[in-house]
């Protein structure tokens, strides 16, 4: 079976693609937390920001870059959101990084 995240890369699992480049994938979540939710991922696999090296430097930058550029195109413009969770009390469930993209409603602050 392998990384899902990996597979959305490969193109063997559909998603509904918001951006792409060379480095990062940007594609709608399946269970919407919000009205707008993307998530943007290295096309590299890095499991989480815990285990990424200073290798990754770039990609990293390249992943909160294309989060903006999503949340400006999807016109977020009263505001959004840019979260990773990483491990298991944050809730990290694909261990593929990623970075949420969510907004088009008011976002409570803290998270839970
Ligand atoms: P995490 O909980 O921070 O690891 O976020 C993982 C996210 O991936 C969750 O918001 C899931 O809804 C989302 N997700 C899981 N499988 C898929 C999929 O096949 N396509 C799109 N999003 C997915």
């Amino acid at each position: 079976m392998g990384c899902l995240f990996c597979n959305i890369v490969e193109g063997k699992v559909p998603a509904k693609l918001a951006y792409e480049n060379e480095h990062v994938l940007a594609f709608h979540d399946i269970r919407p937390m919000a009205p707008t939710h993307v998530l943007v991922i290295p096309r590299k696999h890095i499991v989480g920001i815990g285990e990424a090296t200073e290798e990754d430097v770039n990609v990293l930058g390249q992943v909160m870059l294309a989060g903006r550029h999503v949340a400006e195109t999807l016109k977020l413009e009263d505001g959004y959101r840019l979260v990773v969770n990483n491990g298991e009390n944050a809730g990290q469930s694909v261990f593929h990084l990623h970075l949420h993209v969510l907004g088009g409603r008011p976002l409570a602050w803290p998270p839970g």
